[in-house]
């Protein structure tokens, strides 16, 4: 079972976004764990101060090694020592691909950043650094709920059906459209095959969906991919006619 423990002075903010659905579940389930901590429970001052004015002057305050280090060293303790990671702007960047890599751990341990940021000496106890994209929240916390969103529902067991995770976006591909009832909406149908009921020409479609959505909005992801000869073809073809447009 993964176990998750979270560093922060704001370990309520975690409450709600965990105490609903699938999440919920997955730890109800036992099929994995969260562990929140308050930061400030490693203070050792009467005031318990998690922030001090930076060195060298400017605005806004640093997050204080001393609670910090005391925090991972001794989440490290036991007998899992874990991975730790400081959610930072400046860190790699997330992806599908980093969370799978989480969710084969068997303990991750957070640490939320806060005011202007931490110590660099807290970097030196950490493993990981990890941005959720290129702009600057407030805190590491959010960025801490997104990424344990995204790792736990990869864990095995949480998601109803395995087949959900092989066919959606970013495996490799962007995921095919999706239509429920009813069939015609606003002079808008589903697509006929999709009603069809043939199985092998739903596949077809859904793969072809799948390879022209990522052909339009992200074709940086077709680059590393193996296609079949007959999919490179359209691929080859689809680019030929962009082409022709530009011209
Ligand atoms: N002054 C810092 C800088 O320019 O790099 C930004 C500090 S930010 C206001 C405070 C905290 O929020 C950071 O220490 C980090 O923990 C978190 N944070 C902000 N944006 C983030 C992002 N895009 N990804 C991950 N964490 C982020």
């Amino acid at each position: 079972m993964l176990h998750i423990d979270v560093v922060t002075i704001f370990p309520d903010m975690f409450v709600s976004p965990f105490g609903e659905s699938i999440i919920r579940r997955a730890m109800e389930r036992q099929l994995v764990s969260l562990q929140l901590h308050n930061l400030r429970d490693f203070c050792h001052d009467r005031h318990r101060v998690v922030d001090d004015y930076p060195y060298g002057g400017g605005a806004g305050m640093v997050m204080r090694p001393e609670p910090a280090i005391r925090a991972i060293q001794s989440l490290r303790d036991g007998d899992r020592r874990g991975c730790v990671i400081l959610t930072s702007p400046q860190g790699d960047i997330f992806s599908q691909e980093m969370a799978a890599e989480l969710a084969d751990e068997n303990r991750l341990i957070f640490f939320c950043g806060h005011y202007e940021g931490v110590d660099e000496r807290i970097r030196s106890h950490v493993d990981r650094e990890i941005s959720i994209g290129d702009y600057v929240l407030t805190g590491g916390e959010l960025p801490a709920m997104v990424i344990i969103d995204a790792v736990v529902r990869l864990l095995p067991g949480v998601l109803g059906s395995a087949e959900s995770l092989a066919e959606e976006s970013f495996s490799p591909l962007l995921e095919y459209p999706h239509y429920t009832r009813p069939a015609e909406f606003e002079g808008m149908a589903v697509p006929d095959v999709l009603r069809s009921g043939h199985h092998q020409q739903i596949r077809e479609w859904r793969r072809r969906q799948a390879l022209w959505r990522t052909f339009c909005r992200r074709p940086d992801l077709l680059e590393n991919i193996v296609l079949s000869p007959a999919e490179e073809r359209l691929l080859s073809a689809w680019k030929a006619d962009r082409k022709k447009e530009q011209l």
